[in-house]
């Protein structure tokens, strides 16, 4: 079969490959439908991820159909349509029995698929711990409303879900690209008093503004001002998902005292905690990459109509355009958001 892969730092090019069979009685074989370009691939091809293996098919956030699954698989079927997993975790661990996913110790866990295992930008792909990596897609839900699921929607119900969000709460998110799109579609399930989301990109802007016209959309050179002004002289909760070179420090400028912080971006270059200047402002930080376990709760939302972060596929291609693909991605061609690939 055609794999979209690394070949080497810079270039990603289709490679002929044998189709994948089972390799554990936990493993399922799943034909990909649908899966999408995400940063992180960008991250990949950039060098800036180590961890990812030369010759491995990219791709990691994805729907289909199981083909196949090994003798010790539960809670699929052939046949079933399934949203697959970033993240790879064995259920068993330490760190697994506690929810912590992104940390499983075991040798496949966390981000394996399309950074140190074949990946989803083919027509079928193996997934270790199918019970674990797997969710079937509920009746009615499209390919598109699910297909964010086991990435971007899981990172940004975790963001929501890690920051503490009460009802009185001024929740800031700073970032209108997709995840911070889905981590203010997921703050809005707390119906906290006010959603604000700061976004350079006018364009995005406005997007965020059609989409949720119920949060207060902002610039960065305002974000500042309008979050000093409110009542506790800054935002109750803060959700960093830009990553940004300045975005770190504005997260805690606007941020109140003993606020949340949740970093949820990946940044390119180490950021300064200026501890002296914070100081007595005694903030909470929490950070780092999802802990994805929550995908069957956010497909029954989905499912329900409380989310539905379909409208972020501003674009479609078929696979053999997925060059394309990446190039508007990438290069944030024609106003888009995010780029589907059908397979
Ligand atoms: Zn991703
Ligand atoms: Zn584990």
């Amino acid at each position: 079969m055609r794999a979209y892969t690394y070949i080497e730092k810079g270039r990603f090019g289709f490679t002929e490959k044998p189709e994948p069979s089972l390799a554990a009685d936990t493993d399922a074989i799943v034909r990909v439908t649908l899966t999408s370009v995400c940063t992180s691939d960008l991250h990949i091809k950039h060098g800036s991820v180590p961890r990812a293996i030369p010759g491995i098919t990219v791709g990691h956030e994805a729907v289909g159909v199981v083909l196949a699954v090994g003798s010790a698989v539960r809670k699929v079927r052939p046949g079933d349509r399934v949203t697959v997993n970033v993240e790879t975790f064995c259920g068993e661990c330490f760190f697994c029995k506690r929810g912590y996913v992104n940390n499983c110790a075991s040798h496949d866990g966390g981000w394996a698929i399309g950074c140190r295992i074949d990946g989803t930008q083919a027509p079928l792909v193996r997934v270790p711990y199918a019970d674990n990596g797997l969710d079937k897609i509920p009746d009615g839900v499209s390919d598109e409303q699910a297909l964010f699921t086991g990435d971007i929607l899981s990172t940004g119900y975790w963001a929501a879900k890690i920051s503490e969000i009460s009802q009185d709460d001024t929740v800031l998110v700073l970032g209108a690209g997709p995840t911070g799109i889905c981590a203010l579609q997921c703050v809005l399930l707390y119906s906290p008093s006010r959603a604000i989301v700061c976004e350079k990109d006018p364009l995005r802007r406005a997007f965020a503004k059609k989409l949720y016209p119920q949060a207060l959309v902002c610039a960065p050179e305002e974000v500042t001002e309008i979050c000093r002004s409110l009542p506790r002289g800054g935002a109750d909760r803060v959700i960093e998902a830009a990553g940004a070179d300045d975005t770190f420090s504005l997260a805690w400028q606007c941020a109140r005292p003993n606020a949340v912080v949740s970093v949820v971006a990946l940044y390119d270059k180490p950021q300064i905690l200026p501890l002296p200047d914070m100081y007595g402002k005694n903030l909470v930080f929490k950070t780092g990459g999802v802990d994805g376990c929550d995908c069957a709760e956010i497909l029954r939302l989905i499912a329900d109509g409380r989310i539905d972060v379909s409208p972020l596929i501003t674009h479609t291609f078929g696979f053999d355009d997925i060059e394309k693909a990446y190039d508007v991605f990438e290069n944030k061609r024609d106003g888009v958001i995010k780029t589907a690939v059908k397979i």
